[in-house]
């Protein structure tokens, strides 16, 4: 099989251990850079140019897209689609979990556990929004922020007042969220693969910090899941049509509640915690979608 990732760099740990465990199966695998595609669009005919050549031959894409090259890394796995190969993960599935917002709407239909959250636009009255979400401490997020940036725990109503009004000053777009201090500055990592999770890690902030991303100094340690939290993460990622998928999971009184789904979850913690070649996982997935695919031709 030929195998493309989608990565703007070949050295990352997770494109690199997509990259070994691709070739250990026995698959020609090549790195795309999805901003150095280029999108030929006409009647019948999609097709991509890269580096002044036509992509042509490859069977899968498996597309790691960072967040700040959602729309055009998006619009070329897109393209791919309309192309008939097969992509690992679903471009739509990725638009709709890159909106923080969006993620928590569609989350909530389906019955699963979350941290009371508010959206409101600009210039609402600030001190009945904090009451709606139980009074402070509370977590205000900026809708499109990562890795913990962007994310600050108000402690008293007086702090929560001056960020929200600071942010809606700057028309940046946030959301408003109650604080679940029983987490203690920890979350669950729970990493899905074609329905199933194929790991789990709690990472826990350090000294100090409520936000447990590695980025942020975290640390991640192999934990096992309740049922209730293997049923949640499973859910979550089939709500939103990811077959690959990181769910965050916070640990609280009322039981699991989903933070965020990441379409393009990060593997250096996951398999250092959990001592699994999840890359291997992902590969396995891939090959099965492409079987599926030429079963289906051949019955035709
Ligand atoms: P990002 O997408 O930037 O990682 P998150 O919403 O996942 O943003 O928040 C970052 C971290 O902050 C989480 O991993 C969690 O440890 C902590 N956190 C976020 N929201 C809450 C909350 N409502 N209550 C307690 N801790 C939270």
């Amino acid at each position: 099989m030929k195998i493309a990732i989608l990565s703007r760099d070949a050295k990352l740990y997770s494109t690199r251990r997509l990259v070994e465990a691709a070739q250990q199966r026995g698959h020609d695998v090549l790195v795309l850079d999805h901003l150095k595609c280029d999108l030929l669009i006409e009647a019948g005919h999609p097709y991509i140019m890269y580096k002044g050549e036509k992509l042509t031959g490859i069977d899968a894409i498996i597309p790691r897209i960072g967040a700040s090259v959602t729309f055009y890394g998006t619009a070329v796995v897109r393209q791919f689609e309309m192309m008939k190969v097969k992509s690992a993960v679903d471009s739509q599935a990725i638009v709709r979990s890159r909106d923080k917002l969006r993620c928590l709407q569609i989350l909530s239909k389906a019955g699963l556990g979350m941290p009371k959250t508010a959206f409101t636009n600009y210039g609402v009255k600030v001190k009945e929004l904090i009451q709606q979400v139980g009074g402070a401490p509370l977590v205000i997020k900026l809708l499109e922020g990562t890795q913990g940036l962007g994310v600050v725990l108000a402690e008293n109503e007086k702090a929560a007042e001056s960020v929200i009004e600071a942010f809606h000053n700057l028309k940046a777009r946030i959301i408003v969220q109650e604080f679940i201090s029983e987490a203690k500055g920890a979350d669950i990592r729970a990493f899905v693969v074609n329905g199933q999770v194929v790991g789990a890690m709690k990472r826990q902030g350090k000294e100090g910090e409520f936000r447990s991303n590695l980025h942020r100094g975290g640390t991640g340690s192999l934990i096992k899941l309740s049922r209730a939290e293997r049923a949640a993460a499973l859910l979550a990622a089939k709500t939103l049509g990811l077959d690959i998928a990181g769910v965050d999971i916070l640990q609280s009184k009322r039981g699991p509640l989903i933070l965020e789904v990441n379409s393009s979850p990060g593997l250096e913690g996951i398999e250092k915690a959990t001592k699994q070649d999840i890359a291997g996982k992902i590969i396995e997935y891939t090959e099965e979608l492409v079987k599926k695919k030429r079963a289906k031709k051949e019955k035709r």
